[in-house]
């Protein structure tokens, strides 16, 4: 990159940064202004993903090039995929203690930590894609988020979304609320627990290991992200029944953490150039997931014999009607969870009318041409 480009970038990302709110701003004499501006700074990166598995696994791969391609290299991080340096449900952990720098994960696997994370990655029949971007950066989400994750020295932001995903995948028909009833199925966070009040029996697993479980009968049903990732593990060639749409997680943010102390010892411009990275990669991950699942649910199909089914409409309303109790008690755990299903929610109440005669009433309009 020539040294003018690479000067435009830093100052836009500076100008960029100042002129968002400003919750990870340091006092005037804070170890940022100490930092030598000539230092190199070597950082790990863990990540609950495959490394370099599509999508996922991409997003911080691409955060660490272009991040020391904007700095002349002088901050480097290393990416680690799921159980190299830390297993993947273990990123948050190990982003607090300061084992690794910076993690790459979903705030939703944090719930036994700090409950109201999980209205960062998704919300049952909460927020698409769009949305959540929309909340976290304009909406005040994000400096809520960093307000939850202060007390464990982390600084969260938004690094990636996978659009809205898929029901998933099961070994037989869902006819009925009848026949969730008794299901051994993966389904993390939120959509987790509403799908274990209606009868299932519900677990995490890293997504390195769902495989393996479905194809051996451990579980009956498995949701992971969308047609590009499934394909990718080849869930289709475990279960024959492909459903959608992905209710519980209409438009999952994947989250970047950095350690705080980490973050506030780097020079300012570094800091800039970080935080601007992340939100690149945000959006990328996003045309990626977009550019690629068509194309990947369409080799599903045509390579196989996978049934591509709707979830039933009273399914869908049952699931909505527990989403909503469930996700009204989350508010209930602690103030610091009221104070944001607050937010999310009157955000969500306001989207969801201007939607309505936009990007909905244009879908509903639109059609393939003859
Ligand atoms: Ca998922």
């Amino acid at each position: 990159m020539n040294k003018i480009i690479k000067t435009i970038l830093v100052m836009t990302a500076i100008t960029f940064i100042s002129s968002c709110s400003k919750p990870t701003e340091t006092p005037a004499t804070s170890a940022a202004d100490k930092a030598n501006p000539q230092q190199t700074y070597h950082w790990k990166l863990v990540t609950s993903w495959p490394k370099n598995f599509p999508g996922l696994g991409v997003a911080p791969e691409r955060l660490a090039s272009w991040v020391k391609e904007m700095s002349g290299g002088r901050l480097q991080i290393k990416v680690y995929g799921a159980g190299e340096l830390v297993p993947a449900l273990e990123v948050f952990d190990a982003v607090s203690r300061g084992t690794a720098e910076m993690g790459h994960s979903g705030a939703y696997y944090w719930k036994g930590k700090a409950p109201g994370a999980q209205f960062f990655s998704s919300v049952p029949f909460g927020l698409n894609a769009q949305e959540m971007n929309a909340w976290l950066h304009y909406g005040g989400g994000l400096q809520l988020w960093q307000e939850v994750y202060e007390p464990f020295g982390i600084i969260p932001l938004a690094g990636g979304n996978s659009g809205v995903q898929m029901a998933g995948w099961f070994n037989k028909e869902i006819n009925s609320v009848e026949d969730i009833k008794g299901l051994k199925m993966r389904i993390p966070g939120l959509g987790g627990e509403v799908m274990t009040r209606l009868g299932a029996l519900t677990e995490n697993l890293p997504g390195g290991e769902i495989f393996t479980a479905l194809q051996t009968g451990r579980i009956d049903a498995t949701e992971w992200v969308g047609p590009y990732n499934d394909l990718a593990f080849g869930l289709n060639k475990a279960a024959k029944f492909y459903y959608y749409p992905g209710w519980h997680e209409p438009g999952t943010t994947m989250e970047l953490t950095v350690n705080k102390k980490a973050f506030e010892a780097l020079p300012k411009d570094l800091q800039a150039i970080l935080t601007v990275a992340a939100r690149a990669v945000n959006q990328d991950m996003l045309d990626e997931y977009t550019a690629k699942n068509n194309a990947a649910l369409k080799q599903l199909i045509e390579n196989g014999d996978v049934k591509l089914r709707p979830l039933p409409a009273d399914v869908l309303e049952k699931l909505q009607e527990v989403s909503d109790q469930v996700v009204l008690e989350l508010s209930e755990v602690n103030p610091n969870a009221k104070k944001i299903y607050q937010s999310f929610n009157e955000f969500r109440s306001n989207v969801i009318d201007y939607h309505k005669i936009s990007e909905q009433s244009y879908i509903n309009a639109r059609r393939t041409p003859e």
